[in-house]
């Protein structure tokens, strides 16, 4: 299978404005933003969708959320409030089938649920 379009990006084959780094997890900007702040938190193993996780990818997906955790704050909307999603399958308007967490945030997001 070839790899994904958010594998590229760890592997600097394409350009984005990555935020932050570690070992297990990439984080970016998104390309078409829906917020005033729109990252993408991505682990670096490519698991296509929720439905593939096991519980050996636990420490990268909960990585995902200290990440956010700390992007909150260091754009200071951890106070002021922000959204994480992650969608799965076509119900959910997944496009890219490597799991990724949105962070939005900076202004006030409208109702989802
Ligand atoms: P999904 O709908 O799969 O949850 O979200 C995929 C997200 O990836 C979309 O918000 C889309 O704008 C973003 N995206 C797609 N291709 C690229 C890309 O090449 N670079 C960046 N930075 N974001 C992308």
């Amino acid at each position: 299978m070839s790899e994904s379009i958010f594998t590229k990006i760890i592997n600097r084959q394409i350009p984005a404005n990555i935020v932050y780094e570690d070992d297990l997890v990439i984080a970016f900007s998104d390309i078409n933003p829906q917020a005033k702040y729109h990252f993408l938190i991505v682990p670096k193993k490519e698991i296509a969708t929720v439905n593939d996780v096991t519980e050996a990818d636990e420490p990268a997906l909960g990585r995902l959320f200290t990440v956010a955790r700390h992007l909150a704050r260091e754009y200071g909307i951890d106070t002021s409030g922000y959204r994480l999603t992650v969608n799965t399958n076509s119900d959910a308007g997944q496009e890219v089938f490597h799991i990724h967490m949105h962070l939005l945030g900076g202004n006030k997001l409208g109702s989802m649920v």
